[in-house]
C-alpha cells in the first residue's frame, strides 16, 4: 500500500519540508512540503533528487569487526567494553565521539548525556564546528546565549539583505529563491554581496563587495566608525540596552576610511556606497555562514557585525537583524543539546557550576564534565599524539572533510581503538574502523531536526530500516547500558528522548534560558507523530508562535544587556613567494559533504562532474594551464591534481577548490589534505578559506 509522510530534507540548513511517497513496489517520490514555513513547497536541486540517493548499493547491512560480519551483541559488548577499558586505564578524558550535524536531535541527546554526564568527559565534538562554531561564540559574547534573533521571513522583509561570506544561490537554494522572490516583487530593496569571489549569488546582488580574503573584520570595524562618524548611531538603545560602547569605539576609531580601503583593496565608490545604503536603511538583515565562520578570526567577524546591528537597535524585529546561517540540516539541534566540547545541554553553560549542578541532578548521573572538552582539530590531534585510546565517529567522514586530512588518516590508523557508525560500507573513514555498525539513513530515520531559523521539524521514516541497520541513538543507549548505566538510557523510542530533552530545557530556571520548548516535556507519541514545524522557545503553557529574539532589549547577560566587543583587525595574508595563491575551499550547487550520497545520482553529478581549481585567466596563462588542463595544487601538507577551470569570477591569486571529492571519485582531490590545523583562538573553527598554497602545471611524470 502507497505510503506518504511528511519529513524534512537531510541536507543543508534551511530544513525545507519534504513529501515522500513509497509506492508498494517500492518507489520513492518526493516533493516539497507546501505547508512547511521554511520552504512553502520548494525544493532545490539537491533536495528533489533525494529519491535517487536512497538505492542499497554500498549499504552496511549488518554490524562487523575487524572486517568479519558479527552480531550486534557481540559487536556492542566489544565498544563497551574497549571504551570501558580505556576509561579504567587511562581516564573518562582517553575516549572521544566525533559526531555530525547529520545526527538527529535524539542522537545528540544521548551522545551528549553519555559522554558528558556518564563517561564524566566533555570530549565529545562534532563535524558543525567546521560549520557554525564561530557563530556560536559570537553569539554568546555578544548576548550572553547562542541566540539566533530572526527568522527566514526577515529576508523579504528587509529592504537592505546583506549576503557576506554566503554563497547563498548554491548553499542555501531555497532561501535564495525566497530573497530572489522578494527582491523581484519589491524593486527598492537592495542586496549587497561581500565575496571575494563572484559567486552565483553576485546575480542577484546590486553591489558586490569582492573584498580581500579576510578582510570582513577590517570592513565591519569600518563600518561601525562610520555609523558613529554620522550620527547614524541609536544612542537611546545602545544606553539602555548594551555596554562595552565606548570601549568598541576607541578600538575602531583608528579604522579610518582609507584604512579599510587599503585592508580590504575595494574601489572606494563601493566602499562608500556600502556604507552609505548600511547608513541610510532601516530594515538591514546581515546573513552569513561559511566565509565568515571558517576563518582564524572567524568569532571577531561575527561580532564586527553584531556591533553594527546593536548600534542601530536592528535586531529582533521584523526585517531587521543578524542571522547566521547553518550548514548542516541539525547544527542548530546538535547545538541545543550542548554536542559541542564546550558546550553543556539546553543552552547551559559548561563553565557554569549552577548549570553542571542542575544538570547532573537531572540526568542523575554519577559524573559531570566540569571542563570544556577537545574541540574537533584537537581532538584528532589528541589521537595522532595516543592519548585517545578509543574513539568513536558517528555520520561523518573527516578523512575528508577536516583539515589537514592526511594527518587525520594517519591518526585513525594509529588510534588503538576506532569504532564508525555509518550507512556505508566503504568510505575513506570506515575503512579504519575496528568495529562497524550499521545506522540508518534518510527515509528510514525518526526523529527531529532544528534549521537555521530555530524551527525543530520532524523527520520520519517512509521506509523500514534495511538488514540490521539500527539508529544512532539506539546503538548509544545499548553501549551505555553495557558499561553499567542502565536505567538513565532505558529508552523504547525517540519519543522518550525528544520528551526528556524539552524537559531538561525547562527544568527549574525555565524562562531563563533562550532555549526552552517546555511545551513539549510531556509530548507523547501520537503528539510527536502529528508535530508540525515549530519555532523555538515555546515555554510550557504557550502555543505555537512566530517569534524574534531581543525585540524587548533583553538579552541574556546577567545585567540584561547586550556587549559590544571591541575588535582590532589583524593581517591575515598567509601567502609568501613558496606559496603566493591563497586557496578557498568550499561547496557547490549539486554535492553534499563528501558525496557519500548526492555522489550517487547522475542527474546531481552532471551539473559539474569533476573536481576543479577555479582561477583568474591572467594566472592561468602565466601558469600556462589551460582550461580543463590538470593543474597541480601544493600546500606544505599535501598536493592535490584537478582540472582548471578558468574564470574572471575568481579574483587574481586567488583560487577556489571544491570540498566534495574524494579519493573513491577521484584520486588526489581531497583538498581538506591541504588545509592546515589553523583555528580561531576562541570557537576552535578551522580557517578552510585562506590557506596559502604554490600551483602549477601538472606534468605527468
Ligand atoms: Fe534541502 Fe537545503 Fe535544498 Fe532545502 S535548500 S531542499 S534543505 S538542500
Amino acid at each position: 500500500m502507497e505510503k506518504t509522510v511528511k519529513t524534512t530534507c537531510p541536507y543543508c540548513g534551511v530544513g525545507c519540508g519534504v513529501i515522500a511517497t513509497v509506492t508498494d513496489t517500492g518507489a520513492v517520490s518526493v516533493k516539497g512540503d507546501p505547508d512547511h514555513p521554511s520552504n512553502y513547497g520548494r525544493l532545490c536541486s539537491k533536495g528533489a533528487a533525494l529519491a535517487e540517493t536512497i538505492d542499497l548499493d554500498g549499504r552496511l547491512l549488518h554490524p562487523q569487526i575487524d572486517g568479519r560480519r558479527a552480531g550486534w551483541d557481540e559487536a556492542l559488548d566489544r565498544v563497551a567494553e574497549k571504551f570501558a577499558e580505556a576509561i579504567a586505564e587511562h581516564g573518562p578524558d582517553s575516549v572521544a565521539f566525533y559526531v555530525s550535524g547529520q545526527l538527529l536531535t535524539e542522537d545528540y541527546y544521548v551522545a551528549n548525556k553519555l559522554m558528558k554526564g556518564f563517561i564524566g568527559s566533555a570530549n565529545i565534538d562534532t563535524n558543525s564546528r567546521l560549520c557554525m562554531s564561530s557563530s556560536v561564540a559570537g553569539h554568546r559574547r555578544a548576548f550572553g546565549s547562542d541566540t539566533v534573533p530572526g527568522t527566514y521571513e526577515d529576508l523579504e522583509l528587509a529592504d537592505l539583505v546583506i549576503l557576506t561570506g554566503s554563497n547563498l544561490a548554491w548553499c542555501h537554494p531555497v532561501l535564495y529563491q525566497r530573497l530572489a522572490a522578494a527582491k523581484a516583487s519589491r524593486p527598492g530593496m537592495n542586496v549587497v554581496l561581500i565575496d571575494p569571489r563572484r559567486t552565483m549569488t553576485a546575480d542577484l546582488a546590486d553591489l558586490h563587495l569582492a573584498l580581500r580574503p579576510d578582510t570582513d573584520v577590517a570592513l565591519f570595524v569600518g563600518l561601525f566608525a562610520h555609523l558613529v562618524a554620522n550620527n547614524a548611531v541609536d544612542q537611546n538603545y545602545v544606553a539602555a540596552h548594551t555596554a562595552g560602547f565606548a570601549e568598541t569605539f576607541a578600538a575602531a576609531s583608528n579604522m579610518s576610511f582609507a584604512e579599510v580601503l587599503e585592508q580590504t583593496g575595494l574601489p572606494a565608490m563601493q566602499l562608500r556606497e556600502f556604507y552609505r545604503l548600511f547608513t541610510t536603511t532601516d530594515k538591514v538583515v546581515t546573513c552569513y555562514s561559511q566565509g565568515v565562520n571558517q576563518s582564524s578570526s572567524g568569532t571577531d567577524k561575527v561580532n564586527a557585525i553584531l556591533n553594527c546591528h546593536l548600534a542601530t537597535g536592528r535586531i529582533g524585529r521584523p526585517g531587521m537583524g543578524p542571522l547566521s546561517l547553518t550548514g548542516q540540516p541539525n547544527a542548530m539541534g546538535g547545538r541545543e543539546v550542548g554536542g559541542l566540547a564546550n558546550m553543556l545541554a539546553a543552552h547551559m553553560a559548561l563553565e557554569s557550576a549552577d548549570d553542571r549542578d542542575r544538570v547532573q541532578r537531572f540526568w542523575q548521573s554519577p559524573a559531570i564534565a566540569d571542563r570544556p572538552g577537545l574541540k574537533a582539530v584537537d581532538l584528532f590531534q589528541a589521537v595522532a599524539e595516543g592519548r585517545i585510546k578509543a574513539l568513536w565517529i558517528m555520520a561523518t567522514n573527516p578523512v575528508v572533510s577536516m583539515p589537514d586530512a592526511d594527518a587525520v588518516e594517519a591518526a585513525l590508523k594509529a588510534c588503538p581503538f576506532v569504532v564508525v557508525s555509518d550507512i556505508l560500507m566503504d568510505t575513506d573513514t570506515t575503512r579504519h574502523a575496528d568495529v562497524l555498525l550499521p545506522s540508518l539513513g534518510w527515509g528510514e530515520k525518526d526523529g527531529t531536526v532544528t534549521n537555521s531559523e530555530r524551527r525543530i521539524s520532524r523527520q520520519r521514516n517512509v521506509l523500514d530500516a534495511p538488514g540490521e541497520a539500527r539508529a544512532d541513538w539506539w546503538q548509544l543507549a545499548e553501549v551505555a547500558r553495557r558499561m553499567g548505566f542502565k536505567d538513565a538510557f532505558a529508552y523504547g523510542a525517540p519519543v522518550q528522548i525528544f520528551q526528556e530533552h524539552a524537559a531538561l530545557s525547562a527544568f527549574e530556571n525555565a524562562g531563563e534560558r533562550d532555549f526552552d520548548i517546555g511545551a513539549c516535556s510531556d509530548i507523547d507519541r501520537q503528539t510527536y507523530d502529528a508535530l508540525s514545524p515549530f519555532q523555538w522557545p515555546r515555554p510550557a503553557g504557550s502555543t505555537p508562535a512566530e517569534q524574534r529574539f531581543f525585540a524587548d532589549g533583553s538579552f541574556y547577560h546577567a545585567d540584561g544587556k547586550a556587549r559590544f566587543i571591541a575588535i582590532e583587525p589583524v593581517a591575515c595574508d598567509r601567502t609568501d613567494t613558496a606559496y603566493p595563491f591563497t586557496l578557498n575551499t568550499g561547496r557547490i550547487r549539486d554535492h553534499w559533504h563528501t558525496m557519500t550520497r548526492t555522489g550517487k545520482s547522475p542527474r546531481l553529478s552532471a551539473h559539474i562532474a569533476e573536481p576543479f581549481a577555479e582561477l583568474h585567466p591572467r594566472d592561468a596563462m602565466e601558469l600556462g594551464v589551460g582550461n580543463a588542463g590538470l593543474l597541480e595544487i601544493e600546500s606544505p601538507r599535501g598536493t592535490v591534481i584537478v582540472r582548471a577551470l578558468i574564470t574572471e569570477r575568481q579574483a587574481r591569486g586567488s583560487i577556489f577548490v571544491p570540498m566534495h571529492w574524494n579519493d573513491q571519485f577521484s584520486a588526489k582531490a581531497r583538498v581538506d589534505v591541504l588545509v592546515p590545523p589553523i583555528v580561531d583562538r576562541i570557537s576552535g573553527q578551522p580557517a578552510s578559506k585562506n590557506v596559502a598554497v604554490a600551483a602549477r602545471r601538472f606534468k605527468a611524470a
